[in-house]
């Protein structure tokens, strides 16, 4: 056994494949807002598992609702019933008023799975020629990592030398309604999929009056509007979906990530029955998908952000966030807040520094707080919703202090 987190890493890389550049901290416990490294050392988790731990690190509710679920009934198959999954849908289907869920695992299969009940929407409702279809993405989404996702990606990084990709894919502008429409005239578009704020571009917030245009124009083509809430739903932009900030309702509906508290892999797409059953025995599966483990974890994990208020804490928490970041940053390192809720990118100015926010992101651990560098000149933050006001300024202040030293 290694003994150091200087050892781990060593190790861990040896033998990983090097598809991420962590910080270099090894945590081993985590509670709350806090995680612990192997040396004891406390840091608050400014990055909440790519908002996905929501309710923090090991709630008790979700752990139970795992454990109990564990020691009773794990995994069946869906070639049988099970007694847990009728409840979860049916939970969703009330609370997102949808008439029907399809249960996968992680995020990027929720979008992948939306991409085909669109298509085979196109074709049997809308009257697609065979083999037509297309899909319009927005500039800068970020859905996942298979060839269906990166395929829709305009970040070389993800795409470069991992061709053929999948065709039938447009893109456009992200927040421009007119060059959305021009798209959508094609009569073989089947699907707009599109996140309701670009949460790995670095929280990009669109015009307020975009996603009523989306919806409007997905309408007016009949069009599928797809909304990609795996980041930015289930309360973490401070409402508990990004499009309730608009009072709009998308066709599909996606959701990942915190739907499980980061306890276990889960993903959702919700819809109407018109357009979900398309989808018909042997056209689409999973082996774990809507398990009972996944069914009694999501339960609990939607169960602590409605009963402890996790989308209003968030709400309170952003504006504290954002007040202070503006008004205690230095105004000539300081050149944007981007941000809805506890989604939020701070763009610095780099001065030419090399590195800068690379290094500036080590200082912050250095300093006992987690963040994640996007780019060359950001920072991102998204901790738990559980977060208390004296949690927060707490990490305010770190963040504060470390980015007007540096
Ligand atoms: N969609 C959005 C908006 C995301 O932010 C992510 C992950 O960051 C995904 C999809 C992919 O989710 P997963 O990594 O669980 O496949």
């Amino acid at each position: 056994t290694a003994t150091s987190s200087f050892e781990m890493i060593q190790r861990e890389r040896k033998v990983s494949a090097n598809n991420y550049d962590p910080s270099s901290v090894v945590i081993t416990r985590g509670k709350g807002i806090y995680m612990w490294d192997v040396e004891g050392k406390k840091y608050y988790d400014f990055v909440g598992g790519f908002a996905t731990l929501n309710q923090g690190h090991c709630h008790p509710k979700i752990i139970k609702a795992m454990t109990d679920q564990l020691n009773k009934l794990h995994h069946t198959s869906r070639a049988i019933f099970h007694d847990s999954l009728y409840e979860l849908n049916e939970f969703l289907t009330e609370q997102f008023e949808y008439e029907k869920v399809l249960n996968m695992n992680t995020g990027v299969e929720g979008g992948e799975s939306s991409i085909k009940i669109a298509r085979k929407w196109g074709y049997r409702v809308k009257k697609i020629k065979h083999n037509q279809a297309e899909v319009v993405f927005a500039h800068g989404n970020f859905w996942g990592r298979t060839i269906a996702a990166i395929s829709a990606s305009t970040d070389p990084t993800s795409w470069n030398e991992f061709g053929p990709f999948v065709p039938g894919y447009q893109i456009v502008p992200y927040d421009d309604l007119e060059q959305l429409e021009k798209a959508l005239k094609n009569p073989n578009v089947c699907a707009f999929m599109v996140e309701p704020l670009q949460g790995e571009a670095g929280a990009v917030v669109p015009t307020l009056g975009y996603l009523k245009g989306v919806r409007e124009l997905c309408t007016k083509y009949n069009v599928l509007w797809i909304d990609d809430e795996i980041q930015a739903g289930l309360g973490r932009t401070g409402k508990m979906l990004a499009v309730d900030y608009e009072n709009v309702k998308p066709d599909l509906l996606i959701l990942g990530k915190a739907l499980s508290g980061g306890v276990y892999p889960v993903s959702v797409v919700l819809g109407n029955s018109e357009v979900m059953d398309v989808l018909t025995p042997g056209t689409h599966g999973s082996t774990y998908g809507g398990n009972p483990l996944a069914c009694k974890v999501a339960l609990a994990s939607l169960d602590v952000i409605i009963s402890e208020g996790l989308v209003e804490n968030a709400f309170k928490m952003g504006e504290i966030f954002r007040s202070e970041l503006t008004a205690r940053l230095d105004e000539n390192k300081l050149v944007q807040v981007r941000r809805r809720g506890l989604l939020n990118a701070i763009v610095l100015n780099t001065n030419g520094v090399s590195n800068y926010v690379y290094k500036l992101n080590n200082e912050l651990k250095t300093n006992g707080l987690i963040s994640k560098s996007i780019g060359s000149n950001a920072l991102r933050f998204s901790p738990p919703l559980i977060i208390t006001e004296e949690q927060l300024r707490e990490g305010i202040d770190i963040i504060v202090n470390t980015i007007n030293d540096f």
